[in-house]
């Protein structure tokens, strides 16, 4: 467990950070190159993210809009959003990549390993039996690289996939009710 929830390493947090807030998840939120930046979805009050420095295949942050620290700060809107965002995101990765498990958590402040304290975050990572090796296994750059980028793709196509399907569900309860 102490490898699963380590901190983030230092490079991450100075890649491109917010001028304003001098926060890199405000700078990812800001920017528009979501693909680039691993932003997998948005929604009114969240954003999706691939963690680039992941502790699995797979390990996405949901990322409220607003720069929020605590948890008491996020208002009813966002609070009653949160569930379906994490929904739809845990659906996406059991489509996509079909794990035998998650780990959900949040880590707040510095003493409990928060790589960005400043800015509220919750943890998916998907787990598969025996994938406690994933670490030295894709330890190469290279390798995590590749790995993000396929990741993305199938969680894309994933995502797109189920809202299709919701759209259709949507379409043929409103038939139902005119008959
Ligand atoms: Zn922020």
């Amino acid at each position: 467990m102490n490898r699963l929830w380590a901190p983030w390493r230092r490079t991450y947090l100075r890649s491109s950070p917010d001028k304003r807030t001098g926060c890199l998840f405000c700078g990812l939120l800001k920017d528009t190159k979501d693909k680039k930046n691993l932003v997998l979805s948005r929604t009114a009050h969240y954003a999706v993210i691939l963690n680039r420095y992941p502790y699995n295949n797979g390990h996405l942050m949901i990322v409220p809009r607003r720069h929020v620290a605590h948890l008491a700060q996020l208002n009813a809107l966002e609070r009653a959003e949160f569930f379906d965002v994490l929904t739809r995101m845990q659906n996406a990765l059991c489509r996509a990549m079909k794990p035998h498990g998650f780990n959900l958590g949040m880590n707040i402040e510095d003493i409990a390993g928060a790589g960005i304290p400043d800015h509220l975050h919750w943890h998916i990572v998907p787990r598969w039996k025996g994938d406690v090796n994933f670490m030295p296994v894709v330890a190469g750059s290279k390798v995590i690289s590749e790995s993000l980028e396929s990741a993305y793709e199938v969680l894309k196509k994933a995502l797109a996939e189920q809202d299709a399907a919701r759209r259709k569900q949507a379409v043929s309860r409103k038939g139902g009710k005119k008959k």
